[in-house]
């Protein structure tokens, strides 16, 4: 994005009204608790802007080809996710059910979409596997820097496996591979401005566990407070609200701020 796309997207976001969870998210901040964290990056609490009515409707993509991020901390070089389903012997297809159904437990419970798009598309979080394996999952959380309010708005989020890894969909016990919904889900939340609880019985948890495949009310509480609840009415404008990049758009490459989250981490005794 050049610098005139960055002043525009700036400006939009300083057009944007401020919404009745502001206050409330910045509240929950003040009695964090075990349950649940909000993500902090240079002491601002982050989540995606939402709309004057209405869920703000988050799109992502799985990467098809290499890209590079830059600024980003953990998943600055990604590429497809093929390779990853290959070497663990699962098929692409249970790979993108599993991704879908991993942003379907956050659609479920608060006051955000998510929408699949084509890579060709800007989508505001990008999935995708390390070009230079390390642990096991990471997300890098991007915010705007000027947007207004104490809470700013996240522009952008990644989310990277290492495809050196094994993994698998389901759990079996093996806590050395990793079960892809799970995994993703807790990378879905940093993605969307939660951190790690100081507790280990949530979803949101910094340990890979096999106890819950579905998120726990801290985590439920942490996306309430971010987005609030879940309304029942679904989002009519989605197609509309998706506009696809011109082929010739630049990769962006501008953001006003940025900073890493790990990932989950194994075990450490
Ligand atoms: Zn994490």
């Amino acid at each position: 994005m050049g610098v005139r796309g960055l002043l525009r997207r700036i400006l939009a976001l300083a057009a944007i009204s401020s919404c009745a969870f502001c206050g409330s998210a910045i509240s929950e901040e003040t009695r964090e608790s075990k349950l649940f964290r909000l993500l902090k990056l240079d002491g601002h609490q982050v989540r995606w802007q939402p709309p004057a009515s209405g869920p703000r409707v988050v799109t992502y993509t799985l990467l098809t080809e290499a890209s590079d991020f830059r600024g980003a901390r953990n998943c600055a070089s990604m590429t497809s996710l093929e390779g990853l389903a290959a070497a663990s012997q699962l098929g692409m297809p249970a790979i993108r059910s599993e991704v879908g159904a991993a942003f379907a437990m956050w659609e479920a419970v608060a006051n955000i979409r998510f929408q699949e798009v084509p890579e060709t598309a800007h989508a505001d979080i990008y999935i995708g596997a390390q070009r230079e394996p390390d642990g096991w999952a990471f997300a890098d959380v991007f915010y705007d820097a000027a947007a207004p309010g104490p809470t700013k708005a996240i522009s952008r989020s990644l989310v990277c496996l290492n495809p050196t890894k094994r993994w698998k969909v389901g759990f079996d016990g093996d806590l050395k591979t990793y079960d892809i919904r799970y995994t993703v889900a807790h990378e879905i939340g940093h993605a969307i401005g939660l951190d790690h609880p100081q507790g280990l019985d949530q979803m949101m948890g910094y340990r890979y566990e096999e106890r819950f495949r579905s998120l726990q009310p801290g985590d439920v509480s942490g996306a309430v407070a971010l987005y609030g609840p879940s309304r029942a009415q679904p989002p009519t404008e989605t197609a509309a609200s998706i506009q696809p990049a011109p082929a010739d758009a630049p990769q962006p490459k501008a953001f006003a701020g940025s900073a890493g989250t790990r990932g989950l981490n194994t075990r450490s005794r």
